[in-house]
C-alpha cells in the first residue's frame, strides 16, 4: 500500500498523519501544517505523512475520522486527532503537550523503532498502523469475496435445480402430445388394426389435445428462455429456503384493517405440511402483497377473498389469491400483465397498471409462472408457482 512518501524504516519519535480530501483548500492546509512544523524547531524532526482520504478509506475508518482535514498524532501514544479548517491553531494549542510526550518517550530510553514494547505498553508506529489498516482492508475484501462466491454458488445451484425441474415438467405435455399423435398415426395407417375405431369426433379431439399440449410446451420453452436471460440477477433475486405458508400468513396480517374497512371476509387454506420453496423472501412477499392488495381494491364491499397454497407437483408449490369481484374478461387475461395496462372499467380507481407486470417479472425470475383465471365462473383467481426446495 503506497500511502506514504517517506521511508518507513527511519521512523521519527513524533509521527503525524495529515488526512486531506480533493478540495483545492487541502493544498493550502498541507502547506500551513508543513510550515508550522518547520518553524517549530522541535528537538527531533517530526515525520509528517499526507493521506488522501478518497484513496485510503480504510485508514480513515481505522482512525474513525469524521472530518477533513485531520491531523493524527500516531506516535508517541496516546493517539490524538485534531480536525477542522483551523488545524494550525489547534496544532499550536497541542504542540507543547505533544513535545512533552516526545521528550518522555526519548527519556524512557527507547530510541530505536517506536512500535517496540515499552514498559509493557505497545507504542504503535506509522508502519504498524499502516499494516493494521491494510489487514483491515484485506479482511474486508476477503469477506466480500467469500460472500460473492457464496451468492454465485447459490445462483448456480438455483439454475441447476430449476433446469432439472423444467426438464421434468416438459416431459408431461410431451408425453401427452406423443400419445395423441401416435394414436392418430395408428388410425391413419390403413394396415393398422385401429383405423376403423377412430370416429371423426375422436380424431378432432386428439388433434385438439395434441395442439394444446404443444402450445403448453411452447409456453414453457418461452418461460425457460426468458428466465435464462438473467432476470434473476437483473432483479437481484436472493433465493433462500423459505416457508411459504408462514410468509402468506405474515403478509395477510398486514391487510387485516383494510379487509375490515371494506367488510370483506378472508378465507385461507394453507396446509401445515408444505415443503419449503427456494425463493427470495422479500420479492415473494411483494408479489403476494400486490395480489392481495388488488383483490381488496377491485372487490366490492362485503366480498370474499380466498388465499390457498397447494403442493401442486413434487417440484412446484402453487399460491392462489381469488376474489368474487368483477373478474378479468378472458380477452384481457394476458394483457393485464403488461406494463401500464389497466382495464378501462377501472380507470377511475387509483393505480398505474404496474403491479401485475412486476409480479410477473419477479415470478419469472424465480422460474415460476403467474396467470389469472376465474374463481368458480366469477371473480378473479390469480395463481403463481414457485420451485420446491429439494435436497
Ligand atoms: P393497478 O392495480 O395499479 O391498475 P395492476 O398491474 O396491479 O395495476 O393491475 C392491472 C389491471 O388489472 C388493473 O387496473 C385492473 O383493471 C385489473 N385487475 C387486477 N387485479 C384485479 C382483480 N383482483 N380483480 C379485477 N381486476 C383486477
Amino acid at each position: 500500500m503506497q500511502v506514504f512518501h517517506e521511508n518507513l524504516d527511519c521512523e521519527a519519535p513524533l509521527q503525524l498523519l495529515l488526512f486531506v480530501d480533493e478540495r483545492p483548500s487541502s493544498r493550502e492546509q498541507i502547506q500551513k501544517v508543513q510550515q508550522y512544523l518547520q518553524s517549530s524547531q522541535a528537538d527531533a524532526a517530526p515525520q509528517l505523512q499526507i493521506v488522501e482520504v478518497g484513496e485510503h478509506p480504510y485508514l480513515v475508518e481505522h482512525f474513525k475520522l469524521v472530518a477533513t482535514p485531520a491531523l493524527v498524532k500516531v506516535h508517541p501514544s496516546p493517539l490524538q486527532v485534531i480536525a477542522g479548517s483551523d488545524l494550525v491553531s489547534q496544532l499550536d494549542l497541542c504542540w507543547s503537550r505533544w513535545q512533552r510526550s516526545v521528550e518522555n518517550f526519548l527519556a524512557s530510553g527507547t530510541t530505536s523503532r517506536p512500535e517496540t514494547e515499552k514498559n509493557g505498553q505497545k507504542q504503535p508506529g506509522i508502519s504498524s498502523v499502516l499494516h493494521s489498516a491494510e489487514l483491515l482492508r484485506l479482511s474486508d475484501e476477503i469477506f466480500r469475496l467469500k460472500q460473492d462466491k457464496q451468492a454465485l454458488q447459490e445462483q448456480l445451484q438455483f439454475k441447476d435445480r430449476i433446469i432439472a425441474m423444467l426438464a421434468h415438467d416438459l416431459r408431461n405435455p410431451l408425453t401427452a402430445a406423443s400419445i395423441a399423435i401416435e394414436t392418430l398415426e395408428l388410425a391413419f395407417n390403413p394396415e393398422g388394426e385401429q383405423h376403423n375405431r377412430l370416429t371423426p369426433a375422436l380424431t378432432a379431439q386428439l388433434l385438439r389435445h395434441a395442439r394444446t399440449q404443444i402450445r403448453t410446451i411452447e409456453q414453457m420453452i418461452t418461460d425457460i428462455l426468458q428466465a435464462a436471460r438473467g432476470a434473476s440477477t437483473e432483479l437481484h433475486i436472493k433465493p433462500e429456503i423459505l416457508d411459504i405458508g408462514t410468509l402468506c400468513k405474515d403478509v395477510l396480517e398486514d391487510f387485516e384493517n383494510r379487509l375490515q374497512a371494506k367488510l370483506q371476509t378472508l378465507e385461507t387454506d394453507i396446509p401445515q405440511d408444505l415443503p419449503p420453496v427456494y425463493a427470495d423472501q422479500e420479492r415473494v412477499r411483494q408479489v403476494i402483497a400486490n395480489l392481495v392488495d388488488n383483490a381488496i381494491k377491485y372487490t366490492p364491499e362485503q366480498g370474499r377473498i380466498q388465499v390457498s397454497v397447494l403442493h401442486r407437483t413434487t417440484q412446484k408449490i402453487q399460491v392462489s389469491i381469488c376474489d368474487d369481484g368483477p373478474g378479468i374478461p378472458e380477452v384481457n387475461r394476458q394483457r393485464i400483465f403488461e406494463e401500464n395496462f389497466r382495464l378501462q372499467r377501472d380507470e377511475a380507481k387509483e393505480g398505474f397498471g404496474l403491479g401485475l407486470a412486476l409480479c410477473q417479472r419477479l415470478i419469472r425470475a424465480h422460474y415460476g409462472r403467474i396467470w389469472v383465471g376465474s374463481a368458480a365462473g366469477q371473480g378473479s383467481c390469480f395463481h403463481f408457482t414457485l420451485p420446491v426446495y429439494r435436497l
